[in-house]
């Protein structure tokens, strides 16, 4: 957990972080927007189960 990044960011995971709970494997996983588009384009990074927008929540 340390990232080495000072005076960048002071809270961690806030802005735009959201949850995706795969409905296949159940994993749960904070993702940014770029790991969302990634998921809903690859599937789950855990199964490869396809995925839709409903399976992130903020
Ligand atoms: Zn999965």
């Amino acid at each position: 957990m340390s990232e080495g990044c000072p005076g960048r960011d002071e809270s961690e995971g806030s802005i735009d972080e959201c949850v995706f709970t795969c409905p296949a494997c159940a994993q749960e996983i904070s993702v940014n927007p770029e790991m969302k588009r990634a998921i809903l384009s690859n599937g789950c990074p855990v199964c490869a189960s396809s995925v839709t927008e409903q399976s992130f929540v903020d």
